[in-house]
């Protein structure tokens, strides 16, 4: 809800009608902003309007009450834009976790949900499409492939949906979704999120398997986000069995371009490494890590795989993890050991999307065939776990 001071009407000019100037879906933050045009916005209107939504505010600062500053035509609109927003995204169910994270299942305006992330220092972590087509082989999100993708007003409207929560500072696109295949949707969000959205440049986090295109145009824009790179291995042709339809980069091609990325910015990559268990944990993985990233200007985040009952993959043991972070950090490669934000809740970003469908799946199996379907009969043939 836009949080704004009480609207007087006056008789300068009649308020548009709300039925004839609700469109029913716009998910881009370009249309919405064209839609406030119609509605009589000038850019300092529109953005007084979309800073209040996005950082959760009062239409009014202390400067100028909104009745004395937006048109006419603009306010009497404020309903219909109201409603507009909050159709974006909603929450549909909120489970938190022990670690002090949240996850959210967020209900988008067409029936389809994705999952962000309340993360405990002040971050979420949001998804970028629904579904995903890079098809890695230990995450059950790209099972299904693409779905759709999210309009960028549909990305930030899972940061607000946060921010009526608690405080967020940080922003990370590591949610469902390869953000490089929705690329001018997720810069349009990084840019909204970096200038109206009042978060840091260097909080605003895109996550990447790597992607030429990404590259050429993340240091292009007016803000220039943190970026983190899924790495995973670092032999060229196991990364290419694990990441089928990521685009054929090699690690040293990957690595090359991210550095260059990280002295232009001033902040380094963050290379994220989904530690699996007897896959990409052998010494020959290791000694790859350290030949690739000595000197680098970069941070190395082990994260131990979340199991899923669907996939062969296993998680490593505890200690072996550890000790492959100690081995790392000894030989002077940065490398932080991370636990996926509210593991506890269902095991990674994806399950509670799977367990909607997951239902959905019982309901109608159970009206075709009443009495003759189990949740592990659905389970395997459903989307699950990302695993970024
Ligand atoms: S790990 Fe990320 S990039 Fe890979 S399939 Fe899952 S959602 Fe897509």
């Amino acid at each position: 809800m836009l949080p704004s001071s009480p609207l007087p009407m006056n008789k300068e000019a009649p308020p548009q009608p709300a039925s004839a100037a609700i469109p029913l879906f716009l998910p881009q933050l370009a249309t919405l902003r064209e839609w406030l045009r119609r509605h009589g916005a000038r850019t300092c209107h529109e953005e007084r309007v979309l800073r209040a939504w996005c950082q959760v505010r009062s239409l009014d600062n202390r400067h100028s009450a909104s009745e004395n500053f937006l048109p006419l035509a603009l306010r009497g609109a404020l309903p219909d834009i109201e409603a507009q927003l909050e159709g974006l995204a909603r929450v549909v169910s909120e489970h938190p976790g022990e670690d002090g994270s949240a996850r959210l299942l967020v209900g988008l305006a067409d029936g389809q949900t994705v999952e962000s992330v309340l993360l405990p220092r002040d971050g979420v972590c949001v998804s970028t499409q629904v579904g995903c087509a890079v098809g890695c082989v230990f995450c059950m999100t790209g099972k299904d492939g693409l779905l759709r993708q999210l309009g960028s007003a549909e990305i930030v409207a899972q940061v607000v949906l946060a921010r009526r929560r608690r405080p967020v500072k940080k922003v990370v696109f590591m949610g469902m979704g390869e953000p490089a295949h929705n690329l001018d949707n997720v810069l349009e969000a990084i840019d909204f999120l970096g200038t109206l959205g009042g978060i840091g440049h260097k909080n605003l986090v895109f996550s990447t398997v790597g992607d030429p295109r990404v590259f050429e145009r993340l240091g292009q824009g007016p803000v220039k986000p943190a970026l983190a790179l899924s790495l995973h291995s670092t032999r060229a042709e196991l990364r290419a069995e694990l990441l089928p339809r990521a685009p054929r980069m090699t690690p040293e091609e990957l690595v090359a371009a991210g550095e260059a990325y990280a002295r232009a910015t001033g902040y380094p990559i963050q290379y994220q490494w989904t530690l699996i268990d007897g896959v990409n944990d052998s010494e020959e993985e290791l000694e790859g890590i350290v030949r690739l990233l000595s000197g680098k200007y970069a941070l190395m985040n082990m994260i131990p795989y979340n199991s899923v009952a669907a996939l062969p993959y296993r998680r490593p043991d505890p200690e072996k993890a550890r000790a492959i972070a100690r081995w790392l950090h000894e030989r002077r490669i940065l490398t932080k050991l991370r636990n996926s934000a509210g593991q506890d809740i269902d095991g990674g970003c994806g399950q509670l999307r799977a367990r909607i469908t997951v239902d959905r799946h019982i309901a109608a199996k159970s009206r075709r065939q009443p009495g003759t379907t189990s949740t592990d009969d659905c389970q395997a043939s459903l989307p699950g776990a990302s695993q970024h």
